[in-house]
């Protein structure tokens, strides 16, 4: 078990939906802890970097497109193993695939209308890290070194 940071963002469908706090309450109650958090909108050049792993799929235009066509609510969230954690609390990529109790399985699937219909960005409402390399690299590119806190949670004094 490692005490490590990730990068986790709404993406602006998610705020668009008005699922922020829903989706950040997923994070705290699992006991992970954001450290940094702050809404901003990524231009392209922004979202180049950010995607810079895409840059070769058929659908970085269009991934582009998505993230800068809003708001993004970026975060920096710390816990044990918390790459892997905040990916399991996300899901997969599809929200009409991904389990109930995921984010994506709760809320990513619109009922009749797929949220990963094909050709088309799947709306999935959330990023986060999928592994410690790019977990690094993104909360550096969102995050300037003082805008990440350290405090306490409450429940790490409670732990016997
Ligand atoms: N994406 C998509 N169609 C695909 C693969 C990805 O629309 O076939 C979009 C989707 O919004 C996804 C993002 O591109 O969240 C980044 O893709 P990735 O494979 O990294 O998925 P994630 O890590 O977000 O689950
Ligand atoms: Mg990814």
């Amino acid at each position: 078990m490692a005490i490590e940071k990730t990068f986790v963002a709404v993406k602006p469908d998610g705020v668009r939906r008005g699922l922020i706090g829903e989706i950040i309450k997923r994070f705290e109650q699992r006991g992970l802890k954001i450290v940094g958090m702050k809404m901003l909108w990524a231009d392209e050049e922004f979202a180049s970097e950010h995607y810079f792993e895409h840059k070769e799929k058929p659908f970085f235009g269009r991934l582009k497109e998505h993230i800068t066509s809003g708001p993004v609510v970026a975060m920096a969230v710390e816990g044990a193993d918390s790459i892997s954690v905040t990916r399991k609390i996300v899901g997969p990529t599809g929200g009409d695939v991904a389990p109930l109790g995921t984010i994506r399985g709760d809320l990513g699937h619109m009922g009749i209308k797929h949220a990963c219909e094909k050709g088309k960005i799947c709306l999935n409402l959330v990023h986060a890290s999928d592994c410690k390399e790019n977990a690094e690299r993104e909360i550096k590119l969102w995050f300037k070194p003082e805008e990440l806190h350290t405090y306490k949670r409450a429940d790490e004094d409670e732990v016997m």
